[in-house]
C-alpha cells in the first residue's frame, strides 16, 4: 500500500520556520562596519556597480535613507565569496527584501506569473506524495525538469530505483520563489506542507535534483540529509552511460556554489560518458549568475541579461551543460546549453544525444510542461500502485 498525500498542514511548522537569525540592523552595523570599500565584489557583480559598495549600501539603510533596490541582487552569493572581510552582502539584500516584503512594499503583481506557477506546483492537481511501505528516501524533482523534460525525469527516476526499490517520490514546489521574494512566513508555511508528511512518515532522505530545491532542503529540512541525484549517480553508477566525445564546459548554479562533491560529481559523470571539460573562468565556488537569480529579470532585465551575457561570454563557443533547468533555459537563449539529464538520460540514441550536445534537446514549453507534469503524476502513481 502506498501512501498518497496531498498538502496537509504540520504540527510541526513552527520547528520547520526559517531561524530568526540575526536583525537587519545588526546585518546592517556589521557590514557598515566590516566593510573596507575595498571594491572587490562591485568588481564582480554590475547591480553592486550601479548601486554602491555594500557598506555604503547598509550605512544608507540604517540612515533611513534611499540604497539599491534589493530586487535586483540576483542573490547569487559572488559577492560573498570574493570579499577578503568574508561578508556576505547577498544575505543583507535577502534581509532587505524580508523587510520589505513584511512592510507590504514588495509589488505582488510584478510577480504574478511566477508566484502563479508556484502556486500550481503546489496545489492538490500538480501535487503529490508517493510513499511506498518502508520508504526513507524520496525523489523530488522540482517542478521545472518534470514539466520541460518529462521522459529524462521519468528515466531518471527508474534508474534512482533500481537501486533504491523503496523510492519515494514527491511532487511540489519548494517555493524557492517566494524564499527568495521576501515572503518569509509564506514561504515557512508552505514549505512545512511540503515537510510535514514525510517526517511524519519516517523519511530521511530527499533526493533533489534541482539546485533550488537543494539549497531550500538544506537550509530549512533538518533533520533530513539532502543530497543531489547527480552525486548519487556517482556514487553507485548508472546502468548505462551515453557514448559521447568532445570538449564541453560546465555552468556550475549559483544555489550550489559551495556544493565542492557536487562539482565532482557532475565532471565525473560527463567524463565517464567521453567528454573532456574544460572550466570557465568563473567556475564551481566562483561561478556567475546564468541571469535569473533573484528573479532580478522581472525589475531590471538589463542586469539579467548582462549575467547571461558574460556567461555565455566566458563560454567562449564550448558547448555548456548544467544541471539545473532554469539555467538551462536561461542559457540557452545564448549559447548551447544541455541540461545533465538531456545527455545521462537521453533514450533516443546517438543522434538524439547529439542533439543535446548542441543544445537541441526536446525541451517542453508552457502550457504543454503542466501536461506532461499531471501525465508524469499518473504515471508514477500507477508505477507506485495508486492507479
Ligand atoms: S549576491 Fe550576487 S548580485 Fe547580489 S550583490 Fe552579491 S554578487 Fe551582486
Ligand atoms: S569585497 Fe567585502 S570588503 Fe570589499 S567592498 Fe565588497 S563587501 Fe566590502
Amino acid at each position: 500500500m502506498v501512501k498518497s498525500s496531498s498538502m496537509q498542514p504540520h504540527r510541526s511548522m513552527a520547528a520547520l520556520s526559517p531561524s530568526a537569525g540575526p536583525s537587519l540592523g545588526d546585518m546592517a552595523r556589521a557590514l557598515a562596519e566590516g566593510c573596507t570599500r575595498c571594491g572587490a565584489c562591485a568588481a564582480a557583480c554590475g547591480f553592486l556597480c550601479q548601486h554602491g559598495l555594500p557598506g555604503d549600501q547598509a550605512q544608507a539603510a540604517l540612515d533611513g535613507a534611499a540604497g539599491g533596490d534589493p530586487y535586483q541582487c540576483s542573490l547569487c552569493g559572488l559577492c560573498g565569496v570574493v570579499c577578503p572581510e568574508q561578508l556576505a552582502p547577498g544575505e543583507f539584500f535577502l534581509a532587505l527584501r524580508r523587510q520589505a516584503a513584511a512592510r507590504g512594499d514588495l509589488d505582488l503583481a510584478r510577480y504574478r506569473g511566477l508566484l502563479g506557477y508556484e502556486a500550481r506546483g503546489h496545489s492538490r492537481l500538480f501535487a503529490w506524495q508517493g510513499l511506498p511501505p518502508g520508504c526513507d528516501t524520496v525523489f523530488f524533482p522540482g517542478c521545472t525538469l518534470p514539466g520541460t523534460r518529462p521522459a529524462a525525469t521519468w528515466r531518471l527516476f527508474a534508474e534512482l530505483r533500481r537501486r533504491l526499490p523503496r523510492l519515494g517520490v514527491v511532487l511540489d514546489c519548494c517555493h524557492k520563489p517566494s524564499h527568495d521574494l521576501g515572503r518569509q512566513d509564506y514561504f515557512a508555511e508552505r514549505f512545512a506542507e511540503v515537510m510535514g508528511p514525510l517526517l511524519e512518515y519516517g523519511v530521511s532522505t530527499v533526493l533533489v535534483a534541482c539546485p533550488n530545491c537543494h539549497k531550500v532542503f538544506s537550509r530549512y529540512a533538518a533533520p533530513l540529509t539532502v543530497r543531489t541525484v547527480y552525486e548519487f549517480f556517482a556514487d553507485n553508477g548508472l546502468s548505462s552511460l551515453p557514448m559521447a566525445a568532445g570538449e564541453v564546459t560546465v555552468h556550475d548554479p549559483c544555489p550550489l556554489r559551495a556544493e565542492e562533491g557536487v562539482h565532482r560529481a557532475v565532471r565525473g559523470l560527463l567524463a565517464q560518458a567521453g567528454l573532456t571539460v574544460t572550466e570557465m573562468r568563473h567556475s564551481r565556488g566562483r561561478t556567475l549568475c546564468c541571469g535569473e537569480g533573484g528573479t532580478v529579470g522581472c525589475v531590471a532585465p538589463e542586469l539579467s541579461t548582462a549575467w547571461s551575457a558574460r556567461r555565455a561570454d566566458e563560454a567562449g563557443g564550448r558547448r555548456m551543460v548544467t544541471y539545473c533547468a532554469g539555467c538551462a533555459g536561461y542559457l540557452s537563449r545564448v549559447a548551447p546549453t544541455a541540461h545533465l539529464a538531456d545527455i545521462l538520460f537521453n533514450g533516443e540514441g546517438p543522434e538524439g544525444l547529439a542533439r543535446a550536445l548542441a543544445g537541441r534537446a526536446r525541451v517542453w514549453r508552457a502550457p504543454f510542461t503542466y501536461l506532461n507534469r499531471l501525465r508524469l503524476k499518473r504515471r508514477l502513481r500507477r508505477l507506485l500502485g495508486l492507479a
